[in-house]
């Protein structure tokens, strides 16, 4: 244990999971629902929690959409195990002085979008104190017949798919409305479509690189004019001077799907995806470790995984 710990918040996760036994069946740390397993039905759980000041900003936000997005972010975690959202747990420490007012609007933001993706709030702890809004969900799923898709199935000459625009959802708050991808996950994978998926949280240049990394170290090489880009990453970059592209690769909150598909289907999924789904194919898996970009010309560059960061980046959102 004496081990020292390595940077950043991947280090970090990295270094408890060395320290963490792995369970015998189902999944444990590494990816977005740990899969337990209960008289051999496959439960998905997983728990994401957010804080005023890194998450939102419960001043300017208000409640409502610190519920909704408290619960969107969890539901688009087991949108990418492919696995269907049932059970919520949720853990409040809400700001003494304000503290019913706030849980009121926190709890119509959390019913609200529960409700739409037929999760039953079944439990939680409520806590007050002189700190910030903290709020933690714990969200549980069930996999389909078809089990839970994970992070470390790609394969190499895979196509890489991205299930809609990226960039700038700080910009104008998109960040606050998560669409969490559990119908077209489900879809997807219905029609056998999917190997790896995750869900775009930290930014495709880290979340890619977790779906390269847990399947082996692998790599991809991401064609930048296939990335669709937001019109929010557009906006953005007027604004701060950042190429568009660089927002949407590593910007992060988008909360769409990033999965990878077989070669040989990658031509007629991207022809005719599911009903209702939208796709992007924006590169390849190859067997040269690292994230590439390949521009216009063909020219490759190296690219780094510049995503959201706990432990590295900015201090307030
Ligand atoms: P996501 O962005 O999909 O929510 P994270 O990047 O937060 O995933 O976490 C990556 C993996 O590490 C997940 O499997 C998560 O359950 C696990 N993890 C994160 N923090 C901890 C922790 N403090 N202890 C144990 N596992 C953790
Ligand atoms: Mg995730």
């Amino acid at each position: 244990m004496s081990e020292p710990i390595p940077p950043g918040e991947f280090g970090l996760i990295d270094w408890i999971r060395r320290h963490t036994p792995s369970p015998t069946r189902g999944v444990g740390i590494g990816d977005d629902c740990a899969v337990v397993e209960f008289d051999g039905a496959a439960t998905l759980v997983t728990v994401d929690m957010l804080m005023d000041g890194r998450h939102f900003r419960l001043a300017e936000d208000g409640p409502e959409a610190v519920g909704r997005k408290a619960m969107g972010v969890n539901l688009s975690d087991v949108a990418a195990m492919a696995g269907v959202p049932r059970f919520a747990v949720v853990a409040v420490a809400l700001p003494r002085g304000s503290a019913a007012e706030v849980a009121r609007g926190l709890h119509e933001g959390l019913r609200e979008t529960a409700d739409r993706f037929g999760v039953a709030l079944v439990g939680g702890d409520t806590n007050a104190w002189d700190g910030p809004l903290v709020v933690s969900v714990t969200l549980m799923g069930v996999a389909t017949a078809r089990g839970p898709r994970r992070r470390s199935e790609a394969r190499v000459g895979d196509a890489v798919f991205v299930t809609g625009p990226l960039g700038g959802s700080l910009f104008r708050g998109r960040h606050l409305r998560p669409e969490p991808r559990v119908a077209e996950a489900l879809a997807l994978d219905e029609a056998g479509a999917v190997r790896a998926m995750i869900d775009l949280s930290d930014g495709l240049s880290s979340d890619l690189g977790h779906i390269l990394q847990e399947s082996g170290g692998l790599g991809a090489v991401i064609d930048a004019d296939a990335v669709p880009i937001h019109p929010d990453a557009i906006d953005h970059a007027r604004a701060d001077g950042v190429p568009p592209l660089d927002h949407a690769l590593n910007d992060g909150e988008d909360f769409e799907l990033c999965f990878t598909a077989p070669a040989d289907a990658a031509d007629s999924l991207a022809a005719s995806p599911p009903e209702g789904v939208r796709l992007h194919r924006v590169g390849t898996i190859v067997e040269a470790p690292g994230l590439r970009l390949r521009s216009a010309d063909g020219r490759l560059t190296p690219l780094e995984s510049r995503g959201f960061d706990h432990m590295r980046g900015p201090s307030a959102r």
